[in-house]
């Protein structure tokens, strides 16, 4: 399918990549000639659209700029689709922005087609995970709203967007509103409203996390037939992810990000799998099960210094050890869980029997190994002797040894010995606050203190007073 407008008069030359109204292709554009060998117009495969040398970012916190991600080289090239892969928080979102021009690097450049970008990236189209469609308008006027704003006149605007519509397997809904579509259409009209543009690239935010698992699948299968019958309107997509499998199975190349101290490339993996892919192929899951292991595998440097490997439990601070998301309930019954499978097993079975994603264990595991309870070794996890005797504990037992692993974690013990310091007295949230806002942003502040306030609750080390904010020491605590 062709969009009515030829895509080189869509396209953004590179010495224009510093948008200006110019860079809208005018009504009189959109008649004028394609591409000719040698011009700017439709990028050849293997050229490089998108290119960011030692990008860094940092956001302003309280104490000034707290860093998010580092030394970051990606290259995007025509042909290809690209994931980034990583956990929550490592940035993902972030970069995503940086490349499509939303938010400036802290240092460090971003170039589209050779030019570094000093504004919205005129060659880049973005998907959220949810779309926000505006109610008043049908879904075609929302398809419109991308060339309405690069001026394109109305009767064009239609066009465009009907076929966008219907490539996208929306025809029939075009003046349906929002209101009336289910996830998965609304999704779609996502979709329809950055296609309609032809972006160089589009730039996809977890795009499928909210829908639910096969209006999912079947999305991703419907996008990756349209990739390949070549009738997709773009030259490339980046694609944010968290979930390993939905990387494996849509890109060429997946950008690992990793979160520790902050966001950086841990490895780039090539998938070299025929499309169209199954999930069933034992190549398939050899590379899921390599994928897991970059992700789950601590390099050297990073490594949090605690007893699995050996290090004083000392050199661990508040700054270098943040408290994964992680309720004791959940703890516990993961431990359970792994005790049950004989005190060991393999990270990427354990997730599959359980339905999970990467994302929704690895605070877990972090957590187990953060409390000495389990060793991470490759992809499988040993539970250590504290960790058996954790799992098999009656109540009052499991907070006994709870208390006796959760007080070497620096933030419990930060708070703990706060208020040690000062029998009697309630310690209010805001002074924890403070301290931890020199090390993090207000969001994973509010998550640590939370996780931090579970755990020493739980281990009857200090009790917490929701209504004033107030620490005080648990008053049975020895
Ligand atoms: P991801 O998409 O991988 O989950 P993000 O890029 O959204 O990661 O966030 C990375 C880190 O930056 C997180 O710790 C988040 O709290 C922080 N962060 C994201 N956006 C902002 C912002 N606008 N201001 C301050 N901190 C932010
Ligand atoms: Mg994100």
């Amino acid at each position: 399918m062709r969009f009515p407008f030829p895509r080189a008069a869509r396209t953004a030359p590179p010495a224009a990549a510093v948008f200006s109204p110019a860079d809208s292709p005018d009504s009189s554009d959109s008649s004028g000639s394609p591409g000719s060998p040698g011009s700017p117009g439709s990028p050849a495969d293997g050229e490089i659209l998108l290119e960011t040398v030692g990008l860094t970012k940092a956001y302003a916190g309280a104490d000034g700029a707290l860093p998010v991600l580092s030394g970051i080289d990606l290259t995007v090239r025509a042909g290809e689709i690209v994931a980034l892969l990583g956990r929550s928080g490592s940035g993902k979102s972030t970069l995503l922005r940086c490349l499509s021009g939303l938010i400036p690097p802290s240092s460090g450049t971003v170039a589209y087609r050779g030019t570094p970008l000093t504004g919205a990236n005129p060659g880049s189209a973005l998907v959220f995970q949810t779309f926000a469609l505006l109610p008043w308008l049908t879904v075609r006027q929302n398809v419109e709203l991308g060339l309405e704003a690069r001026g394109v006149p109305p009767r064009e605007r239609a066009e465009a967007a009907v076929q966008a519509i219907d490539l996208i397997g929306l025809a029939g809904f075009e003046s349906a509103y929002p209101k009336e579509l289910s996830g998965g259409m609304r999704q779609r009209v996502g979709f329809a409203r950055a296609l309609v543009v032809e972006p160089d690239v589009l730039m996809m935010d977890e795009p499928f996390s909210a829908l639910d698992v096969l209006t999912a699948e079947n999305l991703r299968g419907e996008l990756l037939e349209l990739w390949e019958s070549g009738q997709f309107p773009t030259r490339a997509v980046v694609l944010v992810t968290h979930n390993i499998e939905e990387a494996v199975l849509m890109a060429d190349r997946i950008v690992v990000l990793g979160s520790r101290p902050y966001g950086t490339i841990r490895e780039t993996v090539e998938v070299d799998l025929d499309r169209p892919r199954d999930r069933d192929a034992a190549a398939f899951d050899e590379l899921v099960d390599r994928v897991y292991r970059i992700m789950t595998g601590r390099p050297k440097e990073t490594r949090l210094p605690g007893r699995a490997d050996g290090a004083r439990p000392d050199r661990r601070t508040v700054a270098n050890t943040p408290l994964p998301t992680a309720s004791v309930d959940g703890l516990a019954g993961l431990a359970a869980m792994i005790a049950h499978r004989g005190g060991c097993c393999d990270l990427a079975d354990l997730a599959d029997e359980l339905g999970l994603d990467i994302d929704d264990m690895l605070p877990q595991l972090d957590a187990l190994d953060l409390l000495g309870f389990a060793e991470i070794h490759g992809d499988d996890l040993l539970l250590t002797e504290a960790g058996t005797a954790f799992a098999g504990a009656d109540v009052q037992e499991s907070r006994t040894i709870f208390a006796g692993a959760a007080v070497d974690v620096p933030l419990v013990r930060l708070i703990t010995n706060g208020l040690r310091g000062r029998p009697g007295t309630a310690v209010h949230a805001g002074f924890f606050r403070d301290l931890l806002a020199h090390h993090y942003t207000s969001e994973q502040v509010d998550r640590q203190l939370e996780t931090a306030t579970d755990w020493g609750r739980y281990a009857g080390l200090f009790g917490y007073d929701a209504a004033l904010r107030e620490y005080r020491l648990d008053e049975e605590t020895p």
